[in-house]
């Protein structure tokens, strides 16, 4: 943890209270839901209540102080009075009662984000695998009969796969979109029955140990409409891209705009209403963001998704996405491997 700590400690100007859970397991490695760290130039403290207590005792790095269950009634007696606080995941209750019990909180935005955006090597090979397992899920799945099945049977059908190739499940519930719900590109799998001549968006991946991945392909069930059929050869044109323009340096807008320019190009612009992509991680959305009004840039050893999509409402859906990890020069090692050229299932 100490390298984490380090990064992190650049990027302070005063001591901090780290409260979301992600970044309380990524810097102490404990992983609960009542837990706050303290982060301070030489020290690190890690306040819990009583039934975490056993796991943090067992971390090498943090000094451990127990605390009744509502931290932060008692948080307040053992912090700096000016104490910096992550601006995204503090509750305003928490914030309160810091500032009654003499604390002077002052906002930070995303700062161990921003650390957790550059990967280390081990936290790289847990994504590679969470992605091989995804590659190996999605194998099985171009297998499987489509047509007759309703979404949620598919959805379900792959988180169980999910868990037989070794993930530790998936890393978020699975989309399985078909026909006109392909066009809405977070639908929930529902009971409609999936019929032939259609696109089958399927976005669902793995996740192993804490750290996930992501993947999205579309599949057609039989000969496709015109509309739909143009639009997976656009979309794979501009998802290909932009992955050749993911590269340390780059910024999000400028990856994005690739793929939208691409798409536009074509006539379907207005039909692509989403960012390009995310950093992922132990979460499945965190930095950076490639999205057209993003400031994040990429850097090497960050790991992120480029997933183009075209939605034609009421008819379907396109979307393909890879997970990448991002190099010093381009281009970057794409983890997701099952084929894009459009696949048909039965
Ligand atoms: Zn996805
Ligand atoms: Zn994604």
């Amino acid at each position: 943890m100490t390298g984490r700590l380090d990064r992190l400690r650049a990027l302070l100007e005063l001591p901090l209270i780290v409260t979301h859970p992600a970044n309380v397991y990524y810097l102490t490695g404990l992983a609960s839901s009542n837990a706050v760290a303290l982060v301070e130039p030489d020290r690190l403290r890690l306040f819990t209540d009583f039934r975490y207590l056993e796991q943090a005792r067992a971390l090498e790095d943090a000094e451990v102080v127990e605390l009744p269950r509502s931290l932060f009634s008692e948080l307040p007696r053992h912090l700096p009075v000016e104490v910096g606080f992550e601006a995204e995941h503090l509750a305003f209750a928490a914030w309160e009662a810091l500032r009654d019990g003499g604390v002077q909180p002052v906002p930070q935005r995303e700062v161990v984000e921003r650390v957790r955006a550059v990967k280390e090597a081990a936290e790289l090979d847990a994504i590679r695998g969470a992605a091989e397992i995804t590659t190996r899920m999605l194998e099985r799945l171009a297998e499987q009969r489509f047509v007759g099945q309703t979404e949620k049977e598919l959805a379900w059908w792959i988180e169980s796969q999910l868990h037989e190739l070794g993930g530790d499940g998936p890393a978020f519930e699975p989309i399985v979109a078909a026909g006109a719900n392909g066009a809405l590109p977070h639908a929930d799998p529902g009971d409609a029955v999936i019929g032939r001549g259609t696109t089958v968006v399927v976005d669902a991946a793995a996740r192993l140990g804490r750290y996930c991945s992501d993947c999205t392909r579309t599949f057609a069930t039989g000969p496709l409409p015109d509309e739909l059929a143009r639009s997976y050869e656009v979309c794979l044109a501009a998802q290909e891209q932009a992955l050749a323009a993911v590269a340390a340096g780059a910024s999000g807008p400028e990856v994005d705009a690739v793929a939208r320019a691409a798409i536009a190009a074509e006539g379907l612009g207005e039909l692509f209403g989403h960012g390009l992509g995310h950093g992922v991680g132990l979460e499945v959305h965190e930095l950076p963001r490639l999205r057209p009004e993003s400031r994040d840039v990429l850097a090497a050893c960050g790991v992120v998704t480029v997933e183009p999509g075209i939605y034609h409402p009421g008819l379907g859906g396109v979307r393909i996405e890879d997970l990448v990890v991002v190099r010093e020069d381009g281009p970057p090692e794409v983890l997701t491997t099952f084929p894009k050229q459009l696949v048909t299932v039965s």
